[in-house]
């Protein structure tokens, strides 16, 4: 059996089956760059939101343009992981990071 053989990811340097891994990365970092560029979208669109309301303003365009990448976030996982409870994971992981990642950012 060849996904079996266990090898590690270039990029996390886990052992993963081999059968999971294309390009030298495991699923997971696949994923995970894919994503980095929606990700800042979404963290840029989501700060936006957050100046918006802070101002009073009406932020309901940015609301859509924020599920609209969060849907992209979604199509590029399922076109990454054909198992489809695997994707859903790995989009509510995706998400959780992304609706979270604003508490991570260092007012300076
Ligand atoms: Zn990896």
């Amino acid at each position: 059996m060849t996904g079996s053989i266990l090898i590690p990811c270039h990029r996390c340097g886990r052992q993963v089956q081999s059968s999971q891994v294309r390009d030298g990365r495991c699923l997971d970092c696949r994923v995970e760059v894919a994503l980095e560029e929606l990700r800042a979208e979404h963290a840029r669109l989501w700060r936006k939101r957050e100046r918006y309301r802070a101002k009073g303003a009406n932020a309901e365009s940015v609301g859509r343009q924020i599920a609209k990448t969060e849907d992209r976030m979604a199509e590029r996982i399922r076109e990454l992981v054909p198992n489809q409870e695997e994707a859903v994971e790995h989009l509510r992981k995706a998400l959780e990071q992304a609706r979270g990642a604003r508490y991570d950012i260092r007012r300076s």
